[in-house]
């Protein structure tokens, strides 16, 4: 742990409605990372509005959007068996908290929302536990900005790349150890990084930034997934978790104290157990990253 001294904490989207009894960790990891970062001074927690239905139906189909908000309907498709109410509530105010980090984003630089993008969503449905894209809905609901979404979890944003064929201000570039079948073309660029080739991971890295710094986007949300971690029980990558410090300094530095280009992230994938021990502390290592790089931009 880095002196307090030498960290600045960072304006952080969270509610405690960010919690349900997910077979995963995805949403039971989130008001422990969230205390955690608090309490070491990392991040100063700021309660989101939850996203609106018309928010949501910007992106999404209006059958589907009714189905995860009543309910009813096809939830094999869209909830994944595990359906509630404390699912449904904990949705929404996440989606919300994207939207906020994107406005906090805007005002300090750099900003946080405690949850997923959920990038697997697609805009007639949900997938791998993801059930509206928070990712889409910012690009959809700032037409103004250009969105660049820098995804380093474990998957390819495939729900992404898809809603960058009808969300003209969205970019998506996924580095990933396994694609999902993410579209590939136009403004979606997918890197698929071999088992345990930290260097090539680098370049990939590096690749992405130097087209953030031609594009100049006004806004890129980082996914910061835990789950290419060695020992994450979806790993294929398997990264050191070293390595993932030192990916999310790069990423941070670059584009906080290099660029000025604002930023956000969210913690995206990361599933092991028990979370307490392996989980929660590599997430709060990326709250404290940032903190250190808000405190390197405002001193
Ligand atoms: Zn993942």
């Amino acid at each position: 742990m880095k002196p307090a001294s030498e960290t600045h904490p960072v304006r952080t989207a969270f509610s405690a409605s960010y919690y349900a009894k997910t077979p995963q960790p995805s949403m039971r990891k989130l008001p422990l990372v969230a205390q955690q970062a608090a309490d070491a001074g990392f991040a100063t927690l700021v309660e989101p509005q939850p996203a609106s239905r018309a928010d949501l139906e910007r992106i999404h189909r209006h059958s589907y959007v009714e189905s995860i908000l009543s309910g009813n309907g096809p939830l094999s498709e869209c909830a994944f068996g595990f359906w509630s109410e404390a699912y449904r509530d904990g949705v929404l105010a996440i989606n919300g908290g994207n939207l906020l980090a994107a406005r906090m984003a805007l005002e300090d630089g750099i900003a946080a929302n405690v949850a997923q993008g959920f990038h697997h969503a697609a805009p007639r449905n949900g997938g791998g536990f993801c059930t509206f894209n928070g990712l889409a809905l910012v690009a959809a609901m700032r037409p103004d900005l250009n969105v660049f979404v820098l995804d380093c979890d474990e998957h390819g944003g495939d729900g992404t790349a898809q809603f960058t064929k009808t969300l003209p201000n969205l970019f998506n570039f996924s580095i990933c150890g396994s694609t999902m079948g993410a579209y590939e073309g136009g403004r979606s660029i997918v890197r698929k990084v071999p088992a345990g080739d930290e260097p090539q991971a680098r370049c990939y890295l590096d690749e992405a930034l130097s087209l953030i710094s031609e594009k100049r986007p006004g806004l890129v949300i980082y996914q910061a997934g835990m789950d290419p971690h060695i020992d994450d029980p979806l790993s294929r990558s398997k990264m050191s978790a070293d390595f993932l410090a030192r990916r999310d300094a790069l990423v941070m530095e670059t584009l906080a104290l290099e660029l000025a280009i604002p930023f956000f992230f969210v913690l995206a994938g990361g599933y092991q157990e028990p979370m307490e021990q392996k989980l929660v502390p590599l997430h709060v290592r990326t709250f404290e990253i940032a903190a250190k790089t808000k405190h390197l931009a405002t001193t």
